[in-house]
């Protein structure tokens, strides 16, 4: 096996899955890049700068490290994206197709490539939506998840490139801080809790979205990856799914460890993506078919955030009172 590239390394779930990969396959490996500078954890590694729009850095990145395996993970999320359609768009399909296109150029063994919840638009049916609903998303995050979806699928039924994907809900660790998603608010309601200072939530109390723990999500993606080719029947994105819960139930969940917690809400633009969003996944093709299980419920992550915020990681919780 050559060596693995991820893009987007510097990112919430990309720092996370870096450094999981590399305790699997070695440091040396796993070559981390981004358009940003490296933390220290992933600096510790080979890091490179590579802007995922510029195909011909992509191929040498790919050429001179003998890269035989893409986790594409570069892209602009749900808010972020929607006040910026054009970069939202560009970078989220541009990306994608110089990645699908080198690995049929170069027959890479492998690419990871994320999709997400937000492929499903209002009409979708809200709980336990099925893998098969008809999508008609509503936020250009959405649509450019749709039509990668489509890409993936295409170039693996044309030009045999084993692309494996998930529909990722929100996640929720406590390594790194979110960079601009729909979901974001079930990260920075911990570090408010652990400062006892209030927090403003931007979606209503009874916002039902589906969630799931970033050891969770880690461990899916290695476990996609790491699958027979022919246990993957799906290749255009698997419906992934391990907890739903509102504001007010995290709320809840916090407030056991944390009494006195106060949360008030002020929903903005981000509730109306969340509304047009299921409440919940049916994942039993994932479940059947390459043997996903989640091990975290919402007590289980709320605990393990709470309890790893302020020792792994004092610097961000002081970052996010910036
Ligand atoms: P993030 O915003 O935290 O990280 C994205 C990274 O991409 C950043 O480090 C950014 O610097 C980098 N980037 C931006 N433009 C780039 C460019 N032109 N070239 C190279 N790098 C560039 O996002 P994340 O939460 O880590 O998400 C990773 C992937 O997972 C994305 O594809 C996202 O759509 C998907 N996903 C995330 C969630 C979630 O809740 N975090 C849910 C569903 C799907």
């Amino acid at each position: 096996m050559g060596t693995i590239l991820i893009t987007g390394a510097c990112g919430q779930l990309g720092s996370e899955l870096t450094e999981k990969l590399r305790s699997i396959y070695g440091t040396e490996e796993v070559i981390a890049s981004d358009i940003q500078e490296p933390p220290e954890r992933i600096a510790e590694g080979p890091f490179k700068y590579i802007d995922v729009m510029d195909k011909d850095a992509l191929e040498k990145a790919v050429e001179e490290n003998d890269v035989s395996q893409i986790y594409h993970l570069a892209a602009l999320l749900s808010a972020k994206a929607e006040q910026n359609i054009e970069l939202g768009w560009k970078l989220n399909m541009d990306g994608l197709l110089n990645v699908l296109n080198l690995a049929k150029e170069k027959s890479l063994d492998k690419v990871f490539w994320p999709s997400s919840i937000a492929v499903f638009g209002p009409d979708a049916p809200s709980k336990r939506t099925g893998q098969n609903v008809a999508l008609n998303p509503t936020t250009v995050y959405g649509i450019s998840k749709m039509a990668g979806e489509q890409w993936c699928s295409y170039f693996h039924e044309n030009f045999g490139v084993d692309v494996r994907s998930l529909r990722y809900p929100g996640l929720i660790g406590y390594k790194s801080l979110p960079g601009g998603g729909t979901t974001d608010y079930a990260v920075d309601i911990h570090y408010k809790a652990l400062k006892n200072e209030p927090f403003s939530c931007f979606l209503d109390k009874d916002n039902a979205l589906p969630m799931m723990y970033m050891e969770d999500a880690v461990d899916a993606t290695i476990q996609l990856m790491q699958a027979d080719e022919n246990d993957i029947k799906i290749r255009t994105s698997y419906n992934l799914s391990a907890i739903s819960f509102t504001p007010r139930e995290i709320a809840e969940a916090i407030t056991k460890h944390i009494p006195g917690f106060e949360i008030s809400y002020d929903p903005d633009y981000r509730k109306k993506i969340a509304d047009s969003w299921p409440d919940s996944i049916d994942d039993s093709a994932a479940r059947e078919q390459w043997g996903w299980e989640h091990a975290y419920d919402l007590d289980k992550m709320v605990e393990d955030m709470l309890a790893n915020i302020p020792n792994e990681n004092p610097d961000l919780l002081k970052a996010s009172e910036a």
